[in-house]
């Protein structure tokens, strides 16, 4: 099977990098991979789609995988895209749509980027690896090292969800609490390159995570028949995931496998508590400010300063989509609106989505007959401190009060 891979571009000065090598950074700022894009046009059709496997690995031409044995896999299915018929009535609106990607391996959308970057760095001899992460992407990295037969390290801040914790150990990652925020573990990460000989799989300090999490965008078009929404909705961190779907959708449109050339507004979502990209919006400008003393219960949005803060500001603007933030003290409300009205677990970080959602709405910024889709990128069951309630206990032993349990 061919790849398509040309070459590796500079995101900030295009400088174009051969790709036959493990790579980084270029200026300190992140590296895209393009393809020969013609080529891919004339290897495969979208039709040809159809009996492939449903998993991330059937956009294979789009990737960088040059042979099918490098590929570190845990299964990464196709997730679900789930009409909100209950959901959108209780916003006012009548075309909302949820595409769950907790249903992924370690209930993140993280194991798409991992999974990834893995086969990569296993493909370029990587034996050792390192992270930085508020949660999702540890346990992620860890379950795909182990997968790999990889070493891996882990740093997380002290206050990140104890399921993450726990699921990075358990997975065999040496996993270490950090007395700081994620841009302090990622120092930490970057300190140790040189002495612990580990590479770096940080949101974007490799250009393959970013690959991984753009098939999020090829597998929704895919499942929407080739006819991209109005609106997409995505909880920004790192951001990878908004721009890895802006740059499928781009791939696709050269391609000419999109149905017309309609492409959605990209709504990136934050809450109050850590919003940098929403005020670099605001403020008309291209780089984020670092944003001091986040908090957040949205773990996986507590990312003071993205390194790829101008990719992410790129596409919100070239997509006519908009930067928002939602009130961090109503997360909890969020998630069970949605946990209650449509079954579906959404953790915190979708939550804001929900948030951003209600006052795009009022504000005008989204028609209610628009087609929406809001991405729930995890399980809400990691969050354990915010799903927690105060629940009544019975005696067996004693006769039930029947009503008393309706009450
Ligand atoms: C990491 C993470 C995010 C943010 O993802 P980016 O693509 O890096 O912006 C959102 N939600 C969850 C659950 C995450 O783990």
């Amino acid at each position: 099977m061919p790849c398509f891979v040309s070459h590796l571009e500079s995101a900030i000065d295009g400088t174009q990098i051969p790709p036959g090598t493990l790579q980084t950074t270029h200026r300190d700022r992140p590296l895209w991979v393009r393809y020969d894009l013609e080529a891919v046009g004339r290897a495969v059709g979208r039709e040809a789609l159809r009996d492939r496997p449903q998993t991330m690995w059937r956009y294979r031409e789009l990737l960088p995988i040059e042979h099918d044995e490098h590929i570190v896999s845990l299964g990464e299915t196709m997730t679900p895209l789930l009409e909100c018929r209950r959901l959108a009535r209780a916003l006012g609106m009548t075309n909302l749509w949820i595409k769950d990607e907790s249903v992924l391996p370690t209930g993140s959308f993280k194991a798409r980027g991992m999974a990834m970057a893995v086969s990569m760095a296993k493909r370029f001899g990587i034996t050792r690896v390192a992270v930085p992460t508020a949660g999702n992407a540890g346990g992620a990295l860890a379950a795909y090292a182990a997968r790999a037969g990889m070493e891996c390290y882990v740093f997380m801040p002290v206050g990140a969800p104890v399921v993450n914790q726990y699921e990075a150990a358990l997975h065999g990652a040496r996993v270490f609490l950090v007395n700081g925020l994620i841009s302090d573990c990622a120092q930490i990460v970057r300190g140790g390159v040189d002495a612990m000989s580990w590479f770096d799989l940080s949101t974007l300090r490799e250009p393959y995570r970013l690959e991984g999490k753009k098939t999020m965008g090829l597998e929704l078009a895919e499942q929407l028949g080739w006819r991209l929404p109005d609106v997409i909705l995505y909880p920004t961190g790192g951001g990878t995931g908004l721009i890895g779907m802006w740059k499928a959708f781009d791939e696709l449109h050269r391609l000419g496998w999109l149905a017309g050339d309609h492409r959605p507004r990209m709504f990136c979502c934050q809450s109050t508590g850590c919003d940098p990209v929403v005020r670099a919006f605001q403020g008309g400008h291209r780089f984020a400010e670092p944003f001091t003393d986040p908090q957040t219960i949205a773990a996986g949005l507590c990312v003071p300063a993205a390194l790829g803060d101008f990719m992410i500001l790129d596409a919100i603007r070239e997509s006519h989509g908009r930067a928002m933030s939602a009130d961090e003290s109503r997360l909890k409300e969020w998630m069970q609106m949605v946990g209650r009205l449509e079954g579906i677990s959404l953790g915190p970080e979708a939550a804001v989505c929900v948030g951003v959602l209600e006052q795009a709405l009022a504000e005008g910024h989204i028609d209610p007959d628009e087609h929406v889709i809001l991405f729930s990128t995890g399980a809400a069951q990691k969050y354990v401190d915010a799903i927690r309630v105060d629940l009544p206990t019975l005696d067996h032993r004693h006769p039930i009060d029947w009503d008393a349990l309706a009450r």
